[in-house]
This record gives C-alpha cells, sequence and structure tokens, in this order.
C-alpha cells in the first residue's frame, strides 16, 4: 500500500486524510507542528476570534456540522468541530504531534520522499501531501526599533493572554479581518486604544445571530443558499463588474450609517475598488471607533520607541501594550520546508518568482508531491473548504489511479502546468487584483495566492483526473 504523509493538520490535512480513509488508503500520518490539530483555528485565539464565512457553509459537505450556534461561529467551536471530525474519521490516532517537518527531498531511485524534523529524525513515504496553510506563519512589520519596545507586545495570532489590558493604553496595528474582530473586545478593556490604520477597508454588516437547537435541520438548507450567495458574491471581484459596484455601495452606504463624525469617515474610506483587499463584515468596528477613548490614526509608523509608536508626523504615541495585526507571510508557502525535487532542485528556486503549480496542486519535477491550499487557491469570497474538498478529492483519485496502474510515481507535465498558470495569470488581469496591490501579490508581481472567481469552475476543473496531465512511473 502506498504510504502517504500529511504536513499539517488545520482543515487542509483533514481533508485530505479524511478522504484517503475513506476510500480505503489506510497508510496515511500526519504531522503536526503545533501541540494540537486545528491550524490557524488552534493558533488564532484573539479576542472575538471566529470565521467570516457563514457557519452553515463552514463545514465538510461530508461532515455538515447541524451544531453550530451561530451563523457566524467562534474560533472555539470551529476547533471543537475539527476534532469531532478527526475522531470521526479516525484520524486523530494518526497525528503526531510537536514534530516539525523542516525538509522534504524526493529519493529519484526509491521514488519516496525523506522527510526530515527538526529534532533530526527522517521518515519515508511515498506520496507528500502538503497541507500547511497559505496565513500560517506571522508577519511582524519591519519597523526599526520592533524589539525594544518595553511595554507587552505580541502578534494577533499568537495572542498573549497573561497580558491583562485591563487600563491599559493600547496600540493595535492594522486593520484586516484579524483587526477587526478583535478591536471591539479591546476597546472594552483597555483606558486608550489607537489604531494604527495604513489602508482602510470596505465593510459589510454581518447577518449573525444565535441558530437555536430547533433550527438545526434549517442549517442544511441554509448551506445551499449561503454557497449561492458566496457564487454570485464573488462576481464582485471582476473588475469593473455591477455586483462589484453594488458591493462597494452597499459597503460605503454601511460606512455612512454607523460613522457620523465625517473626518473618521473620511479616513475610514478606502481608495481603491472593493475587493483589491478582502471584502470585511462586521457590525460592531466602526461605531467602536467612534468611541471617546478609541483614536484611528492614518499616518505612517516610522519607528517603535520604548514608550510607544512614532508616526510620520513626529507625534509620539505612548502606549502600554503593542498588539500587531499585520497578517501573515502568504507569500511563503512551503518556503520554510527546504523541498527538493529530481535531481535535487530546491522548489524555493523554483518559485523565486512567485508560486505556481498545476490546479495549484502538482509541481514539475517534484514527483508524488500534492499540495493542498497551494498557489492560487485562495478565495476572495466563499468558503475555503469547498477548494479544500476539491483538491483532496483529486489527490484521492491520482493516488487511486497509481495504486490500480502499479505506479510508484506520479510528475505533472511541465507544458500542462505551464499552460494551466497562463491561463489562470490572464484571467488574474480581468479581476480586481489585476490592478492593484495587496498580499494576495508577489513582489515579482504575480498574483500567487488567489484563485479568479468562484469556488464551481475550479471544483468542475479539478473533479476528475486527466491522466494525460502527468507521467506515470
Ligand atoms: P491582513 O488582512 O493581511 O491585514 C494586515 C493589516 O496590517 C493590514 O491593515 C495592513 O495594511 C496592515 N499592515 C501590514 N504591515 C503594516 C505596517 N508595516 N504598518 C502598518 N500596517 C501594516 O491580516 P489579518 O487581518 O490577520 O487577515 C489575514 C487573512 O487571514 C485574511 O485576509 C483572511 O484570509 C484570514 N482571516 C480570516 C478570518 C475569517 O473570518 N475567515 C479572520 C481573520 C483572518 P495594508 O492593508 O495597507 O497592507
Amino acid at each position: 500500500m502506498t504510504s502517504v504523509g500529511i504536513i499539517g493538520s488545520g482543515f487542509g490535512g483533514i481533508a485530505v486524510a479524511a478522504e484517503l480513509l475513506s476510500h480505503g488508503h489506510h497508510d496515511v500520518r500526519l504531522w503536526e507542528r503545533g501541540d494540537d490539530i486545528g491550524g490557524v483555528w488552534r493558533d488564532n485565539t484573539y479576542p472575538g476570534a471566529g470565521c467570516d464565512v457563514p457557519s452553515p457553509l463552514y463545514s465538510y459537505s461530508f461532515a455538515v456540522n447541524t451544531q453550530w450556534s451561530k451563523r457566524y461561529a467562534l474560533q472555539p467551536e470551529i476547533r471543537e468541530y475539527l476534532h469531532r471530525v478527526a475522531d470521526e474519521y479516525g484520524i486523530t490516532p494518526r497525528v503526531q504531534l510537536g514534530r516539525e517537518v523542516v525538509s522534504a527531498h524526493w529519493q529519484q531511485d526509491e521514488q519516496a520522499w525523506d522527510v526530515g524534523f527538526a529534532d533530526g529524525a527522517v521518515e519515508r513515504v511515498d506520496v507528500l501531501v502538503s497541507a500547511v496553510g497559505q496565513l500560517s506563519e506571522p508577519r511582524l512589520p519591519a519597523l526599526p526599533g520592533l524589539e525594544d519596545f518595553a511595554g507587552d507586545w505580541f502578534h494577533s495570532a499568537r495572542w498573549d493572554h497573561d497580558v491583562d489590558l485591563a487600563g491599559k493604553r493600547v496600540a493595535a496595528v492594522g486593520v484586516g479581518a484579524s483587526a477587526i474582530q478583535y478591536v471591539p473586545h479591546v476597546a472594552e478593556d483597555a483606558a486608550h486604544l489607537t489604531l494604527f490604520q495604513r489602508s482602510a477597508n470596505y465593510i459589510l454588516p454581518k447577518p449573525d445571530g444565535p441558530l437555536p437547537r430547533w433550527w438545526r435541520p434549517g442549517i442544511r438548507l441554509e448551506r445551499p443558499l449561503w454557497w449561492t450567495f458566496g457564487e454570485q458574491f464573488s462576481r464582485g471581484l471582476d473588475e469593473g463588474s455591477l455586483v462589484g459596484k453594488v458591493e462597494q455601495k452597499a459597503a460605503l452606504a454601511h460606512l455612512r450609517r454607523q460613522v457620523q463624525d465625517p473626518r473618521l469617515r473620511e479616513l475610514l474610506t478606502p481608495d481603491y475598488p472593493i475587493g483589491c483587499k478582502r471584502i470585511l463584515f462586521s457590525n460592531n468596528f466602526y461605531p467602536t471607533l467612534e468611541r471617546d477613548h478609541v483614536d484611528v490614526v492614518a499616518d505612517r509608523i516610522v519607528r517603535v520607541l520604548p514608550q510607544g509608536v512614532e508616526t510620520a508626523d513626529g507625534t509620539v504615541h505612548e502606549v502600554d501594550v503593542i498588539v500587531y495585526g499585520t497578517g501573515f507571510d502568504s507569500q511563503d508557502f512551503l518556503s520554510s520546508i527546504d523541498v527538493r525535487g529530481a535531481g535535487g532542485e530546491p522548489l524555493a528556486e523554483r518559485w523565486t518568482d512567485g508560486a505556481h503549480a498545476h490546479l495549484g496542486m502538482y509541481v514539475p519535477g517534484f514527483p508524488n508531491l500534492f499540495v493542498s491550499y497551494g498557489p492560487n487557491t485562495n478565495l476572495g469570497g466563499g468558503s475555503i473548504i469547498y477548494m479544500l474538498e476539491a483538491q483532496a478529492r483529486h489527490m484521492r483519485q491520482v493516488l487511486d489511479r497509481m495504486e490500480a496502474g502499479g505506479y510508484e510515481a506520479v510528475d505533472v507535465r511541465p507544458e500542462v502546468e505551464a499552460e494551466y498558470d497562463q491561463q489562470v495569470q490572464e484571467r488574474l488581469e480581468s479581476s480586481v487584483w489585476g490592478s492593484c496591490d495587496s498580499w494576495y501579490r508577489h513582489p515579482s508581481g504575480r498574483i500567487t495566492s488567489n484563485w479568479p472567481g468562484s469556488t464551481y469552475p475550479y471544483h468542475r476543473r479539478v473533479r476528475t483526473v486527466e491522466p494525460e496531465d502527468f507521467a506515470w512511473t
């Protein structure tokens, strides 16, 4: 039986493991560097952490969760759900916790991967699945003096719960999907909160609310409706689309309704078309910013001093605690692991100008390497779980075919990957991301994070394996 090693036990890793185990592939192990499964839903414990995808849609199709207590579930409930799935699908005993993969070298003679760990151990598997996520490495801003700050400071994805914010002066740097969730909570405790905003965001209202027990069958009904909504919502990401214009109007109307102060309103009005950066959802973020003890500073931060943060106008904002909600090293993909394919070629070198892979999953010259949530598979709308499941099904079919045909290795043909990549990049040029800057874009200019469009076309594209796209050895 083909042995499979999966790096990571977040939504991606668990999707692949569940798919393989339910289809007779039992030689499956998962390596998890953390002390628990869950990926980002283990790491992001900031106050108010939750999902901005409606919960009826935010579960696997093979394990639809009808027990969500809210229409937008919070982190503890999502983490508990993942544990339940891992238990039900026999995944939990296959997860090796505290095992950090540092290298993976393809062994041509053995047609297998030698996987190296931080403790020096090496394990051999036939097929290697990377499920390390796109948003797992927190990124701190490159600000002079960051380490010199005399008070407490931490990144939002590594929230330090030992730091009591009550009565403190807090600086929150960055306004993204994470910050808009914790800022209202921090403002409840802090004596003063200064929010440093580099760019404003489009924020839409969030139709949140409790999901009572009697509505559990209704969650199944809501699921396709939210999926359809997500597909239509994604149309707004095509450059100049009517849907995008409607979304933009709705977001600006939400801003006008919730923020009365004209100066603040102006600061919070984005200067780019909707969709360029992730569209956010919140009912309590804007009202928080109008509270007397909350300030928004749009001036650029130039450095961090022991006593606070200095902005370009020379003002020193004295604070006791700094929270960095400055996002993730989204362009990293697998770069924290030394992956070497056929002939010892480093994957990092192949991806110097940005990551690319056939269907986001297969890299020529890197046989038997399957990448979950790889290049150009992130979304601007809809649920990533749908994409992860589609990928897991494709990978399982490749494995089925390997076993049925007695093949030891599978490698995508370079010309197939190149053509796919060209199509994706062309399509991205007509999306809203084609003309603006965001973390979706590699410094080389390539958009490497996002899939262009809605999720169904991707699902259709990866529904079956095209055998001629691969070389089977
Ligand atoms: P993010 O969206 O990347 O936001 C980072 C923020 O930090 C941005 O406002 C950015 O400004 C700012 N920033 C970065 N470097 C800075 C610097 N040197 N000085 C000042 N500001 C700086 O990060 P995030 O909020 O953690 O979210 C990341 C992603 O995680 C989301 O897009 C989403 O995919 C995922 N997420 C999802 C959920 C969910 O509910 N499903 C919740 C949280 C996060 P600019 O905009 O100017 O770059």
